[in-house]
C-alpha cells in the first residue's frame, strides 16, 4: 500500500497526523499535509484507511 496526498486540497485539519502520526505530518508554515514515509507497513494498513476516511478533504489516498 502507497499513500498519495494533494497539498492543493489539504485545509490542514490535521487528523491525518493525529490519526496516524507515523506516517503523516503537518507542515510547519501552511499546516498541509507531510507524507513522512510514502510505502505503508502491512501492520499500518488499518490505521491509513481510517486516516483517508477521516480527512474532511478528500487529500489523501492509499492504494
Ligand atoms: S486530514 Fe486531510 S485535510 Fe487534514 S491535514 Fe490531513 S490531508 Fe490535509
Amino acid at each position: 500500500m502507497e499513500i498519495k496526498a494533494d497539498t492543493t486540497v489539504c485545509i490542514g485539519a490535521g487528523m491525518c497526523a493525529l490519526t496516524a502520526p507515523q506516517l503523516f505530518d503537518q507542515s510547519e508554515d501552511e499546516g498541509t499535509v507531510l507524507v513522512l514515509q510514502r510505502e505503508v507497513p502491512p501492520e499500518l494498513e488499518d490505521t491509513v484507511r481510517r486516516a483517508v476516511t477521516l480527512c474532511p478533504s478528500g487529500a489523501i489516498s492509499a492504494t
